[in-house]
């Protein structure tokens, strides 16, 4: 997730098809190094420039460290990538982290930012137009999303029926409670599961795949109507921790502990995690949004106590991490999109309907988006729509 994969090499040739997608034949292989301007899939000129977010100066405030570019030049796929036009974007807990530098602490500035996103692919490279054609509807997990037109190197992208954020909802967030679950889950039917942030774009995931396997899952969340979604995607026990203490809870209906938490939230909801496993429970770290906002990034938790909690109890900490479990990926989105096309998946995707300034429309809606979620007041996936401009018809 660095930006320097936007710094592209090799000869600039693009594939060009005129017509629709899918129907045209390729008709010629051009060279268009010259130019800041190539057909679409449409026949029609994509603009020289576009509007996209740009990290100016190191904060996890995102307002602090990100500007808007009215005109940035729209940017060319080298040899192996996709020029995608992004109709959705995805908001993610760490877009703060990234913006504070917390990714690559020698990162120069300006760098771009944004994880994922969904959209059309508008023009392509000879060797990414091996196992990609303009038209095609693809969704990626690769740096500089929050733009209108996102370069994306061909083996980042996969294809989906259409440009729809549920599509993009799989990615990243879906794949992380696949991946974690399956890999350090150990997860075995008739267990006890605990998902923190349980209504939002990962934890939705993490409960629906938990009770997959069989197990009981408990899900935390912040409002009575974030509980009533998790009775929908079959969440168990539904726990909203501003009504009821999460510690007591936990103490009282499950004496014996959880066997697995997916944790997401950090510093003290760690350790009331911590607290509640049971003998040879499994904890895995997803992240600790809790702290993200701090200086550091970092909640404070009881640190000191825990090499004997875990003893104690047998039980362990696992930290998960997306990028280093890549090779899981294509099955991860394969299991997923199957079950999305059976029915099987919801992918609640939250476009800002009930946010107070209105839906997220238009790449200066992230920061709103952005805030949304660090209210605690998302539920399921955020995404913001982008508008591209319309583009000019003209001939090449
Ligand atoms: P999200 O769950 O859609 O939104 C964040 C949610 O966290 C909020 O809606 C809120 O729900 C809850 N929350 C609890 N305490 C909070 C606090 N102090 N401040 C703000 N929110 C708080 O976000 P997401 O992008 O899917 O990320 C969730 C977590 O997963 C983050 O920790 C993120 O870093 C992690 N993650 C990790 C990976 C990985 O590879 N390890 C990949 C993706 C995401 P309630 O108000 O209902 O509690």
């Amino acid at each position: 997730m660095s930006s320097s994969s936007l710094r592209r090499t090799g000869p600039r040739v693009f594939s060009v098809l005129r017509g629709a997608a899918g129907v045209a034949p390729r008709r010629r292989i051009v060279d268009l190094s010259y130019s800041a301007h190539f057909m679409d899939f449409h026949g029609s000129s994509i603009p020289g420039s576009m509007k996209k977010l740009l990290v100016t100066r190191l904060s996890h405030d995102f307002r602090e460290a990100v500007v808007l570019q009215a005109a940035a030049p729209v940017p060319t796929p080298g040899d192996g990538d996709l020029l995608v036009r992004n109709r959705f974007v995805g908001i993610n807990a760490s877009d703060i982290n990234y913006s504070a530098g917390r990714y690559d602490p020698s990162v120069k500035l300006p760098f771009d930012v944004g994880f994922e996103g969904v959209g059309e692919v508008v023009g392509l490279g000879l060797s990414a137009s091996a196992h990609h054609t303009v038209g095609e509807a693809v969704a990626y997990f690769s740096d500089g999303a929050f733009a209108e037109y996102t370069v994306v190197p061909s083996k980042k992208a996969v294809s989906v029926p259409a440009a729809k954020p549920e599509f993009l909802s799989l990615l990243l967030s879906g794949a992380t409670a696949y991946v974690a679950l399956k890999r350090l889950g150990d997860l075995a039917p008739g267990d006890t599961v605990l998902v923190t942030a349980a209504a939002g774009g990962t934890g939705q995931f993490a409960v629906q795949f938990a009770k997959r396997a069989g197990c009981h899952v408990i899900g935390t969340c912040s409002s009575d109507e974030k509980a009533g979604f998790l009775k929908t995607i079959g969440c168990d026990r539904p726990i909203n921790y501003v009504a009821e203490d999460l510690g007591q809870t936990l103490r009282r209906e499950y004496p014996s502990g959880v066997d697995v938490v997916y944790e997401s939230v950090g510093g003290a909801v760690f350790d009331v995690a911590v607290n509640a496993l049971a003998n040879k429970g499994r904890l895995i770290v997803i992240g600790f949004i809790s702290g993200y906002r701090s200086l550091s990034g970092i909640p404070s938790i009881r640190g000191g106590t825990l090499p004997v909690k875990l003893l104690q109890k047998s039980a362990s900490v696992r930290g998960f991490f997306l990028p280093h479990f890549l090779h899981d990926y294509q099955d991860a989105l394969g299991s997923m999109m199957e079950m999305l096309a059976r029915g099987k998946l919801v992918c609640e995707v939250d476009r800002g309907e009930m946010a107070p300034e209105g839906s997220f429309v238009g790449l200066e809606s992230v920061f709103r988006a952005v805030e949304h979620m660090y209210a605690g007041k998302n539920l399921g996936k955020v995404v913001v729509e982008v508008a591209p401009p319309a583009v000019a018809s003209s001939k090449l």
